[in-house]
């Protein structure tokens, strides 16, 4: 259930080949590891998504978590504590949630979600993202944040 360059069906391995699918390209990547921005184009995707809703994901098309070699989960989970870092120094997130679901799309995808100061105890956690007064933007407001997240400064 692996392959090395990645599934032609996959929209995971897609958006890795095709950095015009993650808003401002990866906000993040090295050999192992591509972290990008939720699109407004993904499956499932709205006009104006969750602002900070990152993804962390193995670039080899590695199906969920069990399926992980040493070197791929230790570089997904620095990225996770990374990006949750920047999330809180960059975005003013109070707490980044950590989920993989993988129900649609069988390549893992570790879902970071921020949550924003004011957010409702009724909207914590798994409804973080349906909170009315949550941050959310199109294409140009994720790359806005893409690009601060990844800059030198905080
Ligand atoms: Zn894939």
């Amino acid at each position: 259930m692996t392959h090395e360059l990645g599934l032609p069906d996959c929209f995971v391995c897609g958006k890795h080949r095709e950095e015009s699918l993650m808003p401002g390209g990866p906000v993040w990547n090295d050999d192992l590891v591509v972290v990008s921005h939720l699109s407004p184009r993904a499956p499932g995707g709205s006009d104006a998504v969750y602002l900070g809703h990152l993804l962390v994901e193995p670039r080899r098309h590695a199906p969920g978590l069990a399926d992980l070699t040493d070197a791929e989960a230790q570089r997904v989970g620095q990225w996770c504590a990374h990006a949750a870092r920047r999330l809180r120094e960059v975005a003013g997130a109070e707490h980044v949630y950590a989920a993989v679901i993988g129900d649609n799309v069988p390549h893992l995808h570790v879902h970071l979600l921020p949550r924003y100061p004011g957010t409702p105890r009724d909207y914590w956690w798994d409804r973080v993202d349906e909170w009315p007064d949550a941050p959310r933007g199109g294409e140009q407001e994720a790359v806005a944040l893409v690009r601060r997240l990844n800059s030198a400064t905080p």
